[in-house]
């Protein structure tokens, strides 16, 4: 089933709210079996809404749309519809009834202007909110084509979207029901062109699944996602996919949707009994920021410290001040030192250190901008790589922590 999706608000063209709403929509239709063929966002404005809805009921005969429910005068959607289809709007006793009893319970009187959200379109369906004050409305016209109406605040939306409209969406469609289902395998440390080439070949043989490289600076993730096929079916199409893609991607691969490459290495640090610490230069705590943001990061991960200055790294870590001197704070040498460091300083038996150059000054020939030396250190095996990162001061930096925890992964994985 074809379905479009409309979001209503002035503030999301300005850009002043982000358009979560689209997304969450996109992702729990989708899998709901209902195809969204195109979205749309207008301004909180009668005519721009009644055009898209009366277009987009041409096209689909299903129009969904979230936001302009509220009790002001900028929120006008349920007065565009119910005009466009030439319907009255009725108050709803029940509704009424509801909205007075939620007010009380607040221990305030309901304004006189909260009245008119228990106004409906004649014949709508309302969909309960226990969240707002707002309900969602189901709204058919004469000819079966429907318009669904859902609040814009993305938590009573949420809420009516899963117990409300996709329950429907999923009766409507019957025996035969079809889904759009995706699964995202996470690879870091290649590039898109060298992951393509590896994964080419499996290419056209999948249709009629479709394969998507999405680049970030965690990585490359790669997206499969079957289209229109039985729920079953199309389970089982994915994992055979995915297990090919997890092949090709090789050492690459560390997860599936989701997956945070910290909560993987903590998981790693686990099942070996390990406890890690972290000495950062250049980037500045988001390596510990990163492992510590997974709950119950506590039993694994013992501390870190922020060797910025060369002062710190020399009396906190002990790194000699003859290396320094003689390599300098962006190389082999430091990187390792910072790296057996930390292990002494936390008692820890694993260890990640890093430094380097995230500019926008201090670059040069030898170490231009982007130079990060990387260790990871097991017990005492320490490896220690360079590399090159492409990208402003902020990318460099996210980049970085994503290599370090990689390298830790990796060696956790040898050992
Ligand atoms: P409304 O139902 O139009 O009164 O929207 C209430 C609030 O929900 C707005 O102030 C926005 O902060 C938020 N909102 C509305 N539409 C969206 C959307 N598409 N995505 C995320 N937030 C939204
Ligand atoms: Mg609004």
């Amino acid at each position: 089933m074809n379905l479009e999706v409309l979001t209503i608000g002035t503030e999301l063209l300005l850009g002043l709210t982000v358009d979560t709403n689209a997304a969450e929509l996109g992702r729990a239709l989708a899998a709901a079996g209902a195809e969204v063929t195109r979205r749309t966002t207008v301004a909180d404005r009668p005519e721009a809404i009644r055009a898209v809805v009366a277009e987009a009921l041409e096209r689909t005969g299903f129009v969904i749309t979230t936001g302009g429910l509220g009790p002001t005068r900028d929120d006008m959607t349920k007065t565009v519809v119910a005009d466009l289809l030439g319907k009255r709007l009725v108050l709803d006793e029940r509704l009424l009834a509801g909205l007075e009893a939620r007010f009380k319970k607040l221990g305030r009187p309901m304004p006189p202007l909260n009245r008119t959200q228990a106004e409906v379109p004649e014949g709508a369906t309302v969909l309960p909110n226990p969240r707002g004050t707002a309900p969602g409305l189901w709204v058919e016209d004469a000819r079966g084509r429907v318009i669904v109406l859902l609040p814009g605040v993305p938590r009573e939306m949420r809420g009516l979207l899963v117990e409300e409209v996709l329950p429907r969406l999923v009766a409507r469609q019957g025996n035969d029901r079809r889904v759009v289902l995706s699964r995202t395998l996470r690879t870091t440390g290649i590039a898109e062109s060298a992951l393509a080439e590896r994964v080419g070949a499996i290419d056209p043989e999948i249709l009629p699944l479709t394969l998507a490289y999405l680049p970030s600076v965690d990585g490359v993730d790669l997206r499969v996602t079957a289209w229109g096929l039985e729920s079953r079916d199309a389970e089982a199409r994915l994992a055979a996919v995915v297990e090919r893609l997890r092949a090709a991607a090789g050492d690459h691969g560390y997860g599936e949707d989701g997956a945070d490459l910290a909560a993987v290495v903590l998981d790693a640090l686990r099942s070996g009994r390990h406890r890690l610490g972290v000495a950062e230069s250049c980037t500045g705590g988001m390596v510990a920021e990163r492992v510590t943001n997974i709950p119950g990061a506590s039993d694994r991960f013992i501390g870190g410290v922020v060797a910025y200055a060369d002062v710190v790294k020399t009396a906190a870590l002990k790194v000699p001040i003859e290396t320094l001197e003689a390599h300098g704070a962006v190389s082999e040498e430091t990187v390792r030192a910072m790296a057996e460091g930390a292990q002494r300083l936390f008692s820890a038996d694993c260890t990640i250190a890093v430094t380097g150059i995230a500019g926008p000054g201090g670059g040069t020939p030898d170490k231009p901008v982007g130079t990060v030396w990387l260790a990871a250190r097991v017990h005492t095996v320490t490896r220690a790589v360079k590399r090159v990162f492409p990208g402003d001061r902020d990318e460099i930096r996210r980049r970085a922590a994503q290599a370090a925890l990689d390298l830790l992964r990796r060696l956790l994985a040898e050992s």
